[in-house]
């Protein structure tokens, strides 16, 4: 649910800021002489003195303000850089005023220059003028005259200049002075860096920024000892150029067996584990466990006590449960069934199963064998959960024993004496047993082979098989009989197409119990073998199948079809309110990419966000070109409320695909910091570009950029998705100038935008950019979206004016309701503010609905004429432009003059060689065919571009 959240700062580490600098020379802190080279001698002066708090300093000064040519060289001693690529120079000087030295005109300055020179050692005590480059002429912010040379703390200036990237080992320093009065009091020559930092358990060691101003160096991070990193997500930092560190990524956390205290990681105390680095804390050794040593993952299990293999550290030991109680049999023949209560002591666990183990006993002596693969359990020998089992097919007038043993997860690890209840049963008469597993082997006309099994319990030893047959169909049953010894057997003298019904059994030795069963087998001769060997039917059951197959091929493909259809049909896509998904989560998931942290690279920082700096940075996704992408981070120490507001953004976002809509690549939702990877947008913010560009832009270019940002809104309104705060700091401008509508989210309007102030009816708004219904009852829909176009046509049209200026909210509240209008801005063509009056219509159904809009701009920039004469002032009646169905090319007579009128001479040849030689032909060309036509789509583009 995406809802209010409090605005956070930033995430930085000011409290480092201040540590930042380290010095390579302060002129101040040397209490012995200097000795710089100054030349000529007569020129710069090492003189002792002191500073502002009285405290002894060496300086040099210089005062030839007589003579004229001045070039007085003093160059400090050679400054080894170390590490660092940006140099700060902090100079602290009095500087006399010329004015108050009398017979000086002409040849007193006021200013010297600053250079250096880069070496990688010492070059000696000469001064070459030409190796030095110049850093900046210093002129001082307060110059002292005679009467103030008592007061000199009054007047000491400081001014700082920056070199860099520097190479060299190291540098100099020198000092021009051209006939100035100077006192070089201070000189102090430093360097920025982060320094050595513990975060997320990581140490971030002491890092020199880099060489830009805004450049970001990234910095991995190592784990303190007995820290890991975490799956996927190693920890980093970015080293900003004033040595703040920023956006931390990644982290360490504690090994197993450890657990965090402040920056490190501590051994869990005896009696105390930690089974993974995924867990925070130690924990207590588990029932049953014990340990005597710090720093454990686990806990050893007491005698007698047991942990199975699939057992997390965190549960207790347990032991093998104790024998199940109350077994009672129940005997049927040579079936015996048995049931048993469960165990008084399960062990400690609840996966306690049973098993039974049956032998067979002779009667004198008793001598026990296991029963064998003949005797079967039902439901189970082993691994029986509920309290019974059924032992079937014993032999008859035999001795068994029945032990039955509870087990479970940790009786196989115990060495101690197996604990089962026991029974002794002797089984009564045996089962009629039977042949199975009848097979035709041959079939012919008049004969068949049979096959079949032995019986699995035969009861005694088999002598031969009998073979009894019948004509199904025979209402006398006349039975024939054949006897084999063996388990098959041929019938022959069968009638041809006729059924027949055959019974099997088996005889057995004298101890064979008397009674074996038949089976019957139900064959009919004719159908075998028809079915087996007619190729007629083959064929026609293969033709049968081959249509069936073919019939669900064809509906299945029109079922396809249709259902392709039925997808696709709707044609817009409908906008899906987060808010309505329980699980907020889930939102991002289906309607944003996850992406893996390590295809993203963090450059630089580019803003603050709601949640958390943006930055810019690399996405290189696996087999694509990486691309140029804006990275909105999520501040550590964020609430669930927080990442979710935050995330909310993307979800509405990654339902978006237009190129007039900021673009969502994914979302970094598994590692940390949460991101959000969007579309670089290299020009920023639409007001600050084109505040930056004042006047720079053709009318054309602008009604370009506003067709881009109406074709977004049409999209969106489509969507059914109403923006709420659309205004020109919320549309991003590329290095195309396509402009992108951005900055969605339902809590943005209210939290987000600085615009935004509270009304009387409750709610922040952004009032200038509102219509009138939505301040009033907020009633926001595109119609009011449309409003707030209206103002950004304004907006855009007057580079970036501030709507109504200085005046108060409630002012434009009260001017809107009493029918006052933005006038026209300077140079506004008429048709244009038309267009914003049409959008700022009182009642809402009157506003052009955005689709009309993007026609009516698609139009002026077909007819460049409509846009032509810019007046003062645009006043309301106007042809209105929503009426105009055919471009109007009237002012002019060829289609190179009129390329003329708008600035694209350069295009003639394209169209007099895509056949557009007149004007009534270009006419004919919808803008459609224009953006299609490769030929207009370079023109259309450059149209909007140049
Ligand atoms: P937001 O949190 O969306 O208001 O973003 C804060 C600032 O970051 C904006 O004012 C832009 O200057 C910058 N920004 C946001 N998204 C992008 C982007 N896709 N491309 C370039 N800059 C962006």
């Amino acid at each position: 649910m995406c809802g209010l959240s409090v605005k956070p700062s930033p995430v930085r580490f000011n409290h480092l800021l201040l540590l930042s600098l380290v010095i390579l020379l302060d002129s101040k802190a040397q209490q012995t002489e200097l000795e710089w080279i100054s030349y000529p001698p007569n020129g710069w002066e090492e003189i002792s003195g002191l500073d502002e708090n009285y405290t002894p300093i060496r300086t040099y000064q210089v005062c030839q303000v007589m003579e004229p040519n001045q070039n007085n060289w003093l160059r400090t001693n050679w400054i080894e850089k170390g590490n660092a690529q940006r140099i700060f120079v902090e100079l602290k000087f009095t500087l006399r005023d010329c004015n108050s030295l009398p017979g000086v005109v002409g040849t007193c300055k006021e200013t010297f220059n600053l250079y250096y020179q880069e070496t990688d050692s010492e070059v000696g005590r000469s001064l070459r003028e030409n190796q030095y480059v110049k850093i900046d002429t210093i002129a001082a912010d307060e110059s002292f005259t005679q009467g103030d040379l008592g007061e000199r703390k009054m007047k000491l200036n400081t001014e700082v200049r920056i070199i860099g990237p520097l190479s060299r080992r190291g540098f100099y320093l020198a000092f021009q002075d051209v006939g100035a009065c100077i006192a070089l009091v201070s000189v102090k020559v430093y360097y920025k860096k982060c320094w050595s930092i513990i975060e997320n358990l990581a140490t971030f060691p002491d890092t020199v920024t880099g060489s830009e101003f805004s450049s970001l160096v990234e910095v991995e991070g190592m784990c303190v000892s007995d820290a890991e990193e975490e799956a996927e997500n190693s920890p980093k930092m970015h080293c900003s150029a004033e040595g703040e560190w920023l956006v931390p990524i990644g982290k360490c956390i504690c090994k197993a067996g450890f657990h965090q205290k402040g920056d490190a990681c501590e051994p869990c105390g005896r009696g105390f584990y930690k089974s993974s680095s995924q867990d925070l804390q130690c924990s207590r050794c588990p029932a049953h466990s014990f340990n005597d040593r710090e720093g454990s993952w686990r806990c050893d299990c007491e005698d007698g006590y047991y942990r199975a293999l699939s057992d997390p550290p965190s549960v207790a030991c347990t032991r093998p449960p104790s024998a199940p109680q109350n077994l009672v049999y129940n005997i049927n023949q040579t079936t015996v069934s048995l049931e048993w209560s469960p165990p008084a002591d399960t062990g400690g666990r609840n996966d306690v199963t049973y098993r039974v183990i049956c032998r067979r006993c002779s009667w004198e002596p008793e001598e026990c064998v296991p029963c064998g693969p003949n005797v079967g359990y039902s439901p189970a020998q082993s691994g029986l959960v509920d309290t019974y089992v059924t032992i079937l097919d014993l032999l008859a007038h035999a001795n068994y024993t029945f032990e039955v043993e509870a087990v479970n997860g940790v009786s196989d690890l115990s060495r101690t004496q197996r604990l089962f209840a026991a029974v002794s049963i002797a089984t009564g008469q045996a089962a009629p047993s039977q042949v199975s597993e009848v097979i035709k082997e041959k079939v012919q006309q008049r004969s068949i082979q049979l096959s079949w099994q032995e019986p699995h319990q035969p009861n005694g030893v088999i002598t031969e098989y009998e073979i009894k047959y019948y004509e199904k169909d025979q209402k006398d049953r006349i039975y024939s009989t054949v006897r084999s010894k063996s388990t098959s057997a041929t019938v022959n003298n069968l009638k041809p197409s006729t059924a027949y019904v055959f019974q099997i059994r088996h005889f057995c030795l004298s101890e064979c119990p008397s009674v074996c069963v038949f089976v019957s087998v139900s064959i009919s001769s004719a159908a075998i073998v028809s079915s087996e060997q007619n190729p007629v039917i083959i064929i026609a059951v293969v033709a049968v199948a081959g249509t069936i197959i073919l019939v669900f091929m064809v509906f299945g493909f029109i079922i396809g079809r249709r259902y392709a259809l039925a997808v696709k049909f709707p044609g817009t896509k409908t906008y899906i309110d987060p808010e309505t998904y329980e699980d907020p989560n889930r939102a991002v998931h289906q309607f944003a990419k996850e992406l893996d942290a390590s295809c993203i690279k963090i450059e630089r920082v580019i803003g603050a966000g709601e949640f958390g700096e943006v930055c810019s940075g690399r996405l290189k996704l696996p087999g694509k070109r990486d691309v140029s992408v804006a990275i909105k981070t999520l501040k550590v120490g964020y609430t669930e409320k927080q990442r979710r507001d935050f995330l909310c953004e993307a979800s509405i976002m990654g339902q978006f695909d237009h190129p007039n809509v900021v673009h969502l690549e994914g979302v970094v939702t598994r590692g940390k910091p949460v991101m959000i990877v969007i579309e670089y947008m290299e020009n920023g913010s639409l007001d600050g570009f084109l505040r930056k560009h004042d006047g720079q832009f053709t009318v054309i270019q602008l009604v370009g950029m506003l067709r881009g940002i109406a074709a977004g809104m049409r999209y969106l309104s489509d969507m059914g998705y109403v923006h709420r705060d659309l205004a020109a700091r919320n549309i991003l401008v590329n290095s195309n100038l396509v402009c992108k509508v951005s900055d969605f989210g339902l809590s943005r309007v209210i939290d987000d935008d600085p615009e935004a102030v509270y009304t009387t009816t409750g709610g922040k708004i952004p009032v200038r950019w509102t219509a009138p219904e939505a301040i009033q009852y907020r009633k926001f829909t595109s119609a009011s979206d449309v409003w707030s176009y209206g103002i950004v046509m304004w907006e855009v049209m007057s580079y970036g004016e501030r709507p109504y200026w200085d005046m108060s909210n409630q002012d434009v509240i009260k001017a809107i309701e009493e029918g006052y209008r933005l006038p026209a801005p300077m140079d506004c063509p008429p048709g244009l503010h038309q267009l914003m009056l049409d959008c700022w219509q009182k009642d809402r159904a009157e506003r052009p609905k955005f689709d009309q809009i993007v026609g009516i701009l698609d139009k002026m920039i077909r007819n460049p004429n409509t846009l032509k004469t810019p007046v003062g002032t645009c006043t309301r009646p106007i042809s209105p432009l929503l009426d105009q169905s055919t471009p109007d090319f009237t002012a002019f007579c060829t289609v190179g003059e009129w390329l003329e009128a708008i600035k694209m001479e350069r295009y003639r040849d394209n169209f007099t060689a895509a056949g557009y030689s007149s004007l009534e032909s270009v006419a004919r060309m919808s803008i459609e065919q224009a953006c299609i036509s490769s030929l207009m789509y370079n023109f259309t583009v450059s149209l909007l571009l140049s």
